[in-house]
């Protein structure tokens, strides 16, 4: 529904049943058609020529897209969004939309692996200069601010590594400077951070993983305060790559039960991160919402929730081939990259290889965890099993 300030004050999973869509203008069907298309006929010359009408032509904009930034404005409580055909594209177009030859920029050091590296090579090239902080910097990144930075981008918890960043604390110096706070906000989602109203400028979500929640999505979502939303969505148009309108259908019907999907992954990941506390093969267990956990103090006060991945960092001296056995044959989780899908996962993670500004101590192996629907029982005694082959013998036959 388009009258966001009637449903803004019932509850979330209320508003989440009747975002982006209008019954009204549907001939009575629950969900919007979808419109594909390029050309849009204009009846009048003044109209043609003066790009008149809601819409004037398909890259500027279609229903099936503008239902989904609806909805989006209205559970981030931006001033407006664009969608891009991946997370990456969304973060693409953000850099691009914010930062100019000669810039300074910071970025964090736990940041999605892609991120660093479009910022290492693309951004590079035109000489922007990047500089990698410690995501557990807070109010102390004041120090790195120079006349020339533009932008901060932080991502909160850290991709694999899981640290929560003062984010209130780090948009409060950035806009004293004038500099621009962007957040990858994929693993909260709005249900769980409300970014704009936490200071952050722009938000970026990858809809690939929670909106999506099915292993057959890949999209993005940027949301933007007033300040900034203007020159993103010039950025936006002028360089016109949107998703296909099955997508942002798609999306919409994630949608629906997103937080049914975010509130169950939660509870699974939360048990199974304390059980997985208890183990001997595991030295610390990487979970916003657990004690100890790097920024947990910031996940106490400032989220709301957490949803299902997290990283467990294993005892050192396993073998090679016990640490393969272990993930290879598991019968529910399998290896893959993603994650906020029904189906579980691991990842293994090694942030030695590219972290720059921060050292990562670990010595033994880290594996990632993304907590699908299966049943609780079902994962936990997959797991059990995996710990078996981790630890046995030489000659055991794995
Ligand atoms: C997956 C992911 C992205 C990128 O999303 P894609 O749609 O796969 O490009 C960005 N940020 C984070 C934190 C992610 O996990």
């Amino acid at each position: 529904m388009t009258h966001a300030t009637d449903i803004s004050k019932l509850g979330t999973g209320t508003q989440l049943t009747l975002v982006g869509r209008n019954t009204k203008d549907q001939h009575g069907f629950v969900n919007p058609p979808l419109y594909k298309g390029s050309t849009v006929i204009h009846s009048t010359l003044h109209s043609l020529e003066n790009k008149g009408g809601r819409f004037f032509y398909g890259t500027a904009g279609t229903p099936s897209i503008e239902n989904l930034e609806n909805a989006w404005n209205h559970l981030t409580g931006a001033a407006g969004t664009v969608l891009s055909p991946s997370g990456l594209g969304s973060i693409a177009l953000v850099m691009l939309s914010v930062v100019k030859t000669g810039d300074h920029i910071l970025i964090s050091d736990s940041v999605y692996q892609p991120t660093r590296h479009l910022c290492d090579v693309v951004l590079a090239k035109f000489k922007v200069s990047i500089e990698y902080y410690d995501p557990l910097i807070g109010v102390g990144i004041e120090k790195l601010i120079r006349p020339n930075t533009s932008l901060i981008f932080l991502e909160s918890p850290g991709s694999q590594t899981m640290e929560i960043q003062d984010i209130p604390g780090i948009a409060k110096v950035a806009r004293k400077h004038g500099v621009k706070t962007v957040l990858d906000n994929t693993w909260a989602t709005p249900l769980f951070f409300k970014a704009h109203a936490h200071g952050v400028d722009i938000s970026i979500e990858a809809g690939t993983k929670y909106v999506g929640g099915h292993s057959d999505l890949l999209l993005g979502l940027t949301s933007a305060n007033a300040e900034c939303f203007p020159a993103l969505r010039r950025t936006y148009e002028t360089f016109s790559m949107m998703p296909g309108a099955e997508d942002c259908m798609a999306a919409l019907k994630g949608l629906r039960y997103l937080q049914l999907r975010v509130k169950e992954a939660e509870r699974k990941a939360l048990y199974l991160a304390k059980w997985l506390e208890t183990r001997p093969e595991v030295v610390k267990v990487l979970h916003p919402a657990l004690e100890g956990s790097p920024g947990h103090e910031y996940w106490v006060r400032d989220f709301e929730g957490s949803t299902g991945v997290f990283t467990i960092l294993l005892r050192e001296g396993f073998s090679r081939k016990n640490f393969e056995a272990m993930l290879e044959k598991t019968t529910v989780f399998k290896l893959g990259f993603s994650w906020g899908s029904y189906e579980s996962l691991l990842t293994t993670v090694n942030p030695t290889s590219y972290r720059t500004a921060t050292t990562w101590d670990h010595k033994g192996a880290a594996v990632r965890l993304q907590i699908g629907m299966e049943d609780l029982e079902d994962l936990q005694r997959d797991l059990e099993l995996a710990f078996e082959r981790l630890t046995a013998p030489p000659n055991a036959r794995l």
